[in-house]
């Protein structure tokens, strides 16, 4: 049993704080929301007033926070994790957030003596309620294995990347390639119906193809096909336009530090930004599949 400070009880990390309660593990639970930290109690973690009442006696400190600089500002404001958690305590940081940051905080964390792990997530609201989340870590072999029993609870898939930040890098590559994948499928669809092939046999005939892609068959933008996608309800999210967004945009910064060129990877944060500015941020990014039909 480990004492968990879990900071941050959003869409994410309420369903993830409740699974490591139901593990067995006493939780220690704090949000800037009060409502979070009462569906927490409801859980079964126990409430902090504040950062630091949170911190104070953790061995794990998990953080699910919005983007880098609530976690620079949670780690490091003088109220912070580094300044109140127990010597020897563990950052787990499951946000997503630039590559910079988590390099940054895990070299900050270890000169104040702390291990610090970037550990991001796919698999969405659906995993953290259920416990199958795909985990990506950086960070040093021991505190990998420091992490992975609880990360084992959350999730169902847990890979370590390498050294810090690597969990992002993962992340981010993987996440430009999903929002890459799925215009692509979005196009073919578009130009086999305009052309006078239906969705389905189109389908049958691309899912078992070269074309094959996760965005076609577990998450085709054309209604029809894959019942259970997003398509059938009015791409209602899901993975939304805005959290896309943000991947694609986390994946651009990082590319012109690298000189990675990422022409496409550029080109789809330019068609989900348009999305987002005009107004569409709440729906799915399978969502796309209206613009190219010109629907929306
Ligand atoms: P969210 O906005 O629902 O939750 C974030 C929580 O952090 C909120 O409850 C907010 O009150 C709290 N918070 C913000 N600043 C704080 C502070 N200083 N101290 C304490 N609490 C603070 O966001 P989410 O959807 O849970 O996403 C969390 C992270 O997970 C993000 O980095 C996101 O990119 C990533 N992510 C989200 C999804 C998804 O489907 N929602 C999927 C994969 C990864």
């Amino acid at each position: 049993m480990t004492n968990v400070a879990f900071i941050g009880l959003g869409n994410m990390g309420s369903g993830m704080c409740a699974n490591l309660v139901r593990a067995g593990h006493d939780v220690c639970a704090f949000d800037l929301r009060p409502e979070a930290i009462v569906a927490a109690v409801e859980a079964g973690a126990v409430a902090a007033e504040t950062l630091r009442a949170a911190v104070e006696r953790a061995e794990v400190v998990i953080t699910m926070l919005p983007a880098g600089e609530h976690v620079l500002s949670v780690y490091f404001g003088a109220e912070g994790v580094v300044a109140h958690a127990p010597e020897g305590a563990l950052f787990l940081d499951c946000s997503t957030i630039s590559v910079e940051d988590a390099r940054r905080a895990a070299t900050q964390a270890e000169d104040a003596g702390f291990l610090m792990v970037d550990a991001p997530v796919s698999g969405g609201v659906t995993g953290a309620e259920a416990g199958t989340l795909t985990f990506m870590v950086g960070g040093s072999e021991a505190g990998f294995s420091r992490a992975r029993p609880l990360l084992d609870i959350m999730g169902t898939n847990v890979f370590h990347a390498g050294g810090a930040g690597n969990g992002q890098v993962a992340k981010i590559a993987n996440n430009m390639l999903l929002g890459i994948s799925m215009i692509g499928t979005c196009e073919a669809f578009n130009l086999a119906e305009r052309l006078g092939l239906d969705a389905q046999t189109f389908f049958d005939i691309a899912s078992t193809a070269s074309g094959q892609c996760w965005s076609m068959t577990s998450y085709c933008p054309a209604p029809g096909p894959v019942p259970t996608a997003p398509s059938n309800r009015g791409f209602e999210a899901g993975f939304a336009i805005a959290m896309m967004l943000k991947d694609l945009n986390l994946a651009r910064a990082a590319a012109e530090t690298a000189e990675a060129d990422i022409p496409l990877g550029g080109h789809a944060g330019d068609i989900y930004s348009r999305l987002e500015a005009d107004g569409f941020a709440g729906l799915d990014f399978s969502a796309v599949m209206r613009r190219i039909r010109g629907e929306i």
